[in-house]
């Protein structure tokens, strides 16, 4: 029991990262392909390729940690840029593989990989928020993952604010003012057009006051998003993750803890917001356990 193994796939916008893993989350081998995004055919074929190359003695089952919305009974809703609409991938995949599936939302995963490994594994419950391109989102309450729609990246944080990403038709939401992307925008309005997210970090690191204050103002809002979370949920720990959450972690967390106690109602004041500690790996190990789930039969 102790020695199986399992394929865990965290599909991205641009890549396909499949790992083999054990039951600690170890990721002992991986792989990076391109995602296909022409037809929904090809990303199949994409996916199946990848892991047929991972497959091997021991694997047991198979994960999916995806960037869409799943409906109950598997089917993706939606997703941008990338050809999901419709399928059900792990049934699709596990079929043509031989193996138990099943798939999560991808910021799911990651928040149930934080909570089981990473930086929520002493608490019973936790909000856990992913700062990329765009913001996603999980939560874990006392009885374990919420599986259903958590679009944490799309409430509202400044009325009739900027307008959201991709199919969003929303202004302000959290996704519009504290995204990567949203940061982008914020470096391009104090430096010029091309200005990045990075170079924003980059400045604030070296010492730039305004670089520094574009940062604590995502803070502020961040945190505005979190306070309300914590008043919904009871939380009291709220992970944050990403590549540009963790990143600029250090520009933002002060602010965003201000204004998130500010927010919160008494019981949640003393939340804390920590960084994610499975980086960048975090949707991967979320499949893997995913993965565990559906070979157990817990899902
Ligand atoms: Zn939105």
């Amino acid at each position: 029991m102790s020695s199986q193994r399992v394929i865990g796939v965290d599909l991205g916008g641009t890549k396909i990262l499949a790992g083999v893993l054990d039951r600690d989350g170890s990721i002992l081998e991986a792989r990076e392909v391109p995602t296909p995004t022409e037809s929904q055919a090809e990303l199949v074929e994409g996916i199946a390729g990848a892991v047929e190359k991972l497959l091997g003695p021991g694997i047991a089952a198979l994960g999916l940690g995806i960037p869409s919305v799943l409906a109950a009974d598997g089917r993706s809703l939606d997703s941008n840029n990338i050809p999901l609409a419709g399928i059900a991938l792990a049934e699709v995949l596990g079929e043509r593989l031989g193996l138990p599936a099943a798939v999560e939302n991808d910021a799911n995963a990651a928040a149930l990989a934080e909570w089981r490994l990473g930086a929520g594994r002493e608490v019973a419950a936790l909000v856990m928020l992913t700062l990329g391109t765009g913001v996603g989102g999980g939560v874990v309450l006392e009885s374990g993952l919420y599986r259903g729609w958590a679009e944490l990246g799309h409430v509202v944080v400044v009325a009739d604010g900027p307008p959201c990403q991709g199919n969003c038709t929303g202004r302000g939401h959290l996704e519009a003012v504290a995204s990567g992307n949203a940061a982008d925008r914020a470096a391009e309005a104090l430096w010029g057009a091309g200005s990045t997210a990075e170079q924003l970090v980059d400045r604030a690191r070296a010492g730039a006051g305004e670089a520094v204050e574009a940062l604590a103002l995502i803070g502020r809002r961040l945190g505005a998003a979190i306070g309300s979370f914590v008043n919904i949920f009871g939380v009291r720990l709220v992970v944050v993750g990403g590549g540009f959450g963790v990143a600029a972690a250090d520009f933002l967390f002060e602010a965003a803890l201000e204004t998130a106690r500010r927010e919160a109602l008494p019981p949640g004041r003393d939340l804390r917001i920590v960084a994610a500690e499975l980086g960048s790996k975090a949707g991967l190990v979320g499949a893997g356990l995913v993965a565990f789930e559906a070979l157990d039969g817990t899902r």
